[in-house]
């Protein structure tokens, strides 16, 4: 290995290491135990039943014999009783190692910038953790195997050394035409064929462990577009359309190209498991006639007791299985450093972004003054500015409603006042001073913010309404009914206590698009932070059920300051200001009526496109 590739590994390997030990203190430890006591097992074995022959083969004396059958069985049954005792807690510890390491990538996810979890290298990246350690156990958890298998290897290789080096200090003078086993460089020549002969198996071991690894880099590209589909199936919500759309084929196309490239790419694996685990068998078995050989004929020549045989035999074998199963695992952690250096630069992307210490000023007026100064922004490698010079200042307690096209950066315009993403030029001001530096958690709660792509999850009602286990439940109803959903609760089995869809439990209710949209209205009212922000917070309301929050809308937000984002332009006529957005830029800012009056801009021409399709008296 090139120097420095030696330095890199040992580094990726030291970060891994520190890593479990941060996971979980122990794990380690009782690993490296578990291995030890596994290891040293077989060797009580080879050398006692070698004393037990001797004396059957010598003295013949029972009460040694009795003895030494006592002392087999006795350390046998601690080191197997201790082994058992440590492998039991070796599992518990990995368990809740890998859960920690679990809790660890999901509190990097959630804590991240925001522009990291809208990156799909990201995504891409947490994905092939996932894959590495479910497919080819490749990741943290390899790394602690691998440390209790070299742990193994290396106590194997260290006490059959200890055991067997006496046979190559032997030095009998013998005659007859054997005498030559007994000569240093039949010894010699011995150890070299031993040596070579696992050399050998080790380098044919290396090269199938390269290969399968890039038969399963090659396989998680195709697994994780075969776990999206049977994950997909799964999904009752999604069963509707695969039945309506009849995409029962595309699904069934999918899984079988699956199919067929994970079998080219099994038969591939098998071939190769076959051809190289052939050959190392055979070498193994070589070696293993060659080692008896020449112990017998240590034994014939009168250098050796007929019971050394078994220990030194046994030494030996034990030697080159310990050996090669030291060089692999070595092997194996050095390959195992890709998936610990994904896991690293997981774990390394950018901390969070610059959070500051002042504390927002706490009002019971809720005046809270808003205000973008020349704000300018491009996403991370995005060529156009999603936002270009924007200007706005929003007064206390006024209704803003944004509108424009797709893609006009009404969205963009939001995420920027929640902090989700900073401007790349300009400033946010509140009160009077940058967002930037006021304390981010104080600055997050004068928001309540529904966005389009909410989600409810499969829990009650009121957990859902709260986004707490613990709540107020006079406040849920509350908020509950001011958005139209007394009606609905009155007929819930179990109230505001009811679960929501059947995922986690079969008295679930199913709800609609329009019932969800008021839920996470209500949601953002409970919360009742000084801003409200919706998104698009009617669109899947009927007509009815949109006028009838609309109605209410003053009664909904009270004094709140409220930013409104709509496609619907006759839904934001109840605003005090109309800010028009186009291409990132705020091209036309009023009322409905004054805006109206500019036949030339761009609102005129969004009212008229639209009105046209509703009533034709609106536009008046
Ligand atoms: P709107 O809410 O008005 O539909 P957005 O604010 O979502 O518009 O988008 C404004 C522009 O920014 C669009 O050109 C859109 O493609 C782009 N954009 C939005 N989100 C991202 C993103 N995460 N990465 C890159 N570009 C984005």
């Amino acid at each position: 290995m090139h120097k420095s590739n030696l330095r890199k590994t040992i580094k990726t390997l030291k970060i891994g290491l520190k890593e479990i030990y941060k996971l979980h203190h122990w794990v380690l430890p009782v690993v490296m135990f578990d291995a030890f006591f596994k290891s040293i097992a077989p060797f009580i074995n080879i050398y006692m039943s070698s004393r037990i022959i001797n004396e059957l083969l010598g003295e013949k004396d029972i009460g040694i014999l009795k003895l030494l059958v006592t002392i087999t069985i006795g350390i046998n049954l601690i080191v197997h009783l201790v082994s058992a005792g440590f492998g039991h807690l070796k599992d518990m510890l990995m368990n809740i190692t890998t859960e920690n390491q679990q809790m660890k990538l999901n509190e990097k996810i959630i804590s991240m910038d925001y522009e990291y979890v809208e990156n799909p290298e990201v995504h891409n990246l947490r994905a092939k953790i996932g894959e590495a350690e479910k497919l080819n156990g490749g990741g943290i958890y390899a790394l602690i195997e691998h440390t209790g298998d070299l742990t193994k290897s290396l106590v194997t290789v260290i006490t059959s050394i200890v055991l067997v080096i006496d046979l190559f200090k032997i030095n009998v003078t013998s005659n007859g035409h054997i005498s030559f086993v007994n000569s240093a460089i039949f010894s010699y020549i011995f150890l070299i064929l031993i040596l070579a002969g696992t050399i050998c198996s080790l380098k044919l071991k290396t090269k199938a462990d390269k290969k399968l690894f890039g038969y399963f880099s090659k396989f998680m590209g195709i697994n994780r577009i075969f776990c999206f589909y049977a994950d997909q199936i799964y999904n009752y919500n999604i069963g509707k359309g695969v039945r309506l759309y009849n995409q029962k084929e595309i699904y069934s196309n999918e899984i079988d190209n699956f199919c067929k490239n994970a079998k080219k790419i099994f038969t591939s694996t098998g071939n190769m498991n076959a051809k190289y685990s052939g050959f190392e068998a055979f070498i193994a078995s070589f070696l293993g006639g060659m080692v008896y050989a020449f112990v017998g004929l240590k034994a014939i020549s009168g250098a050796i007791t007929i019971g050394s045989i078994v220990k030194y035999a046994g030494s030996i074998n034990q030697f080159m299985s310990g050996s090669r199963e030291m060089l692999s695992s070595i092997n194996s952690i050095v390959n195992n450093n890709q998936y610990i250096q994904l896991y690293i630069d997981f774990l390394n992307i950018k901390g969070e972004k610059h959070k500051g210490t002042l504390p927002v000023e706490k009002r019971d007026d809720d005046e809270y003054e808003i205000e973008f100064k020349n704000v300018s922004f491009k996403y991370p490698e995005a060529d156009i500015y999603a936002l270009k010079n924007v200007s706005i200042k929003l007064n206390i307690g006024e209704r803003l409603a944004i509108v424009g096209m797709n893609g006009s950066g009404k969205t963009t315009f939001i995420k920027l006042l929640c902090r989700l993403y900073d401007p790349d030029e300009g400033e946010i001001l509140l009160n009077g001073i940058n967002i930037k530096k006021y304390d981010y958690e104080e600055y997050m709660k004068l928001f309540s913010i529904v966005f389009q792509e909410f989600k409810l999850f499969s829990f009650s009602l009121g957990q859902n309404v709260a986004t707490s286990v613990n709540y107020d439940e006079n406040v849920v109803k509350d908020v509950l009914y001011k958005v139209g959903l007394e009606e609905r609760l009155n007929k819930m089995p179990k109230g505001i206590h009811t679960s929501l869809y059947k995922d986690f439990n079969e008295n679930g209710v199913e709800i609609s698009g329009g019932e969800a949209q008021k839920i996470a209205l209500a949601r953002a009212l409970y919360r009742d932070s000084p801003i409200i922000i919706l998104d698009e917070p009617t669109a899947a309301l009927d007509p009815i059920s949109e006028f009838d929050i609309y109605s209410k809308f003053n009664d909904i937000v009270g004094t709140k300051t409220a930013f409104y984002i709509s496609h619907r332009l006759s839904s934001c006529r109840f605003c005090d200001e109309i800010a028009v957005f186009n291409k990132g830029k705020i091209i036309q800012k009023g009322s409905h009526y004054e805006l109206l009056k500019d036949k030339k801009g761009k609102y005129y021409e969004l009212w008229h496109s639209q009105a046209k399709y509703y009533n034709d008296n609106e536009s008046a």
